[in-house]
């Protein structure tokens, strides 16, 4: 008999929501395409501006000032650029500063060449080191352009929040312009772009219920805004040029209403039951490391490493056991590298670590599944070690 599997692993990304899927295959049946103006036009055209309302009021935005594109990757691309617009002027950005601890799809630096890319450290905590932006953006050569800033709310490995207001403090000070990642934040804490003090942030809609392949960028206004990624026809007011990928903004815009709701009390059930998993790893064992613990950390994410067990070799005996979870940050290519996140916090981060992140349909059966598991595949190690 098969075993049930059981879904660990939200922060790769999340299962479809049914309130997107029935929104997708609706979208799927309409003829029109977003631009026309006859009816069937109209009516596609409807269901982007429904989308494009939803998504915004998620993260607090107008949704004037919200652009769809094809992954937060591709966001990040197009408003990571040396070269913005006001209005028929050129501005010129001199630098872009990424926290160490930043996704591959910011870390890449998009338009920027790696020359103009610094790296601001992180603290052992997880938490960027706000002196060293301080100190770093000091000495930012303004003859050369402003200066662009990224950093994420939420880490996608150990689930630690940044301070972004404090960044977005520091950030004006010296006149630059900040992009805030909250691709793992949205649906989880409450996200507003005001209040967090962002220029920009970045979504993507498969890390909250909605379908894989469609971002978001947001501004908060118009009037600076990057160089087109994306040339071409005069779609999404210029900014991202391309027929809409109609179903896909639709299920987006689902999922997003979906996660606006009791969001405080549905992300309480669930940091209770990350709690319940890591107190039960630490009953099962009393060396089991978790990282970003004494940090803020968003309810989900646990993030941990068993001494004596490869993480690799730790996620395929969870798999086996019918559990899918991560080593570390999921990469295209499924192989797992040393933790980029885990080196910049100055861990050892060579045997690697495994995460753990749940979202709404994570049941208590689940993760009590999942604790017999740890104890079990700790308790192996153990007797591996005993034997050797
Ligand atoms: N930023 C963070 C923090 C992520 O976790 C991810 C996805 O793993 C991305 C950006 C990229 O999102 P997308 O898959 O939509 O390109």
């Amino acid at each position: 008999m098969a075993v049930e599997r059981i879904y660990l692993d939200w922060n790769a990304t999340a299962p479809l929501l049914g309130a997107a899927r029935e929104a997708m295959l609706d979208a799927l049946a309409m003829p029109g395409n977003p631009s026309s103006v006859h009816a069937e036009g109209r009516a596609a055209r409807a269901i982007i501006e429904k989308a494009r309302r939803d998504v915004a009021t998620l993260v607090g935005a107008e949704p004037a000032h919200l652009t769809f594109t094809a992954s937060a990757t591709e966001a990040a691309n197009h408003v990571l650029s040396p070269v913005y617009r006001m209005g028929k002027s050129r501005v010129a950005i001199g630098r872009l500063y990424v926290s160490a601890i930043e996704h591959p799809a910011i870390r890449a630096g998009g338009r920027f060449p790696a020359d103009r890319v610094t790296e601001i450290p992180v603290l052992r905590s997880g938490v960027i080191d706000v002196d060293a932006l301080a100190a770093t953006l000091a000495g930012h050569d303004v003859a050369e352009g402003l200066a662009l800033v990224a950093v994420m709310l939420v880490n996608n490995e150990t689930g630690i929040l940044q301070p972004i207001r404090d960044v977005s403090a520091i950030v004006k000070k010296f006149g630059g312009l900040l992009v805030v990642d909250a691709v793992q934040a949205v649906g989880r804490i409450p996200v507003s772009i005001g209040e967090l003090g962002a220029d920009f942030l970045i979504l993507s809609a498969h890390k909250l219920g909605g379908p894989k392949g469609v971002g978001a960028l947001v501004s908060t206004g118009e009037t600076l805004m990057p160089e087109p990624l994306v040339r071409g026809g005069g779609q999404e007011k210029g900014h991202r040029a391309g027929t809409e990928n109609l179903a896909a903004i639709s299920g987006f815009g689902a999922a997003a209403w979906m996660m606006a709701s009791d969001l405080m009390e549905r992300n309480a059930v669930i940091a209770a039951l990350r709690d319940r998993a890591e107190a039960g790893m630490r009953a099962a064992t009393s060396d089991t490391v978790f990282y970003g613990e004494g940090s803020e950390r968003v309810g989900n994410t646990s993030f941990f490493h068993l001494p004596g067990l490869k993480a690799e070799t730790g996620q395929i005996a969870f798999d086996l056991e019918g559990i899918a979870l991560s080593a570390g940050a999921a990469c295209s290519s499924g192989k797992v590298g040393a933790s980029h996140v885990l080196t910049a916090m100055g861990e050892d981060a060579t045997t690697g670590a495994l995460r753990l992140s749940i979202g709404p349909s994570t049941t208590e059966a689940d993760i009590d599944r999942f604790v017999l598991t740890f104890a079990k595949i700790a308790a192996r190690r153990k007797l591996a070690g005993k034997a050797a």
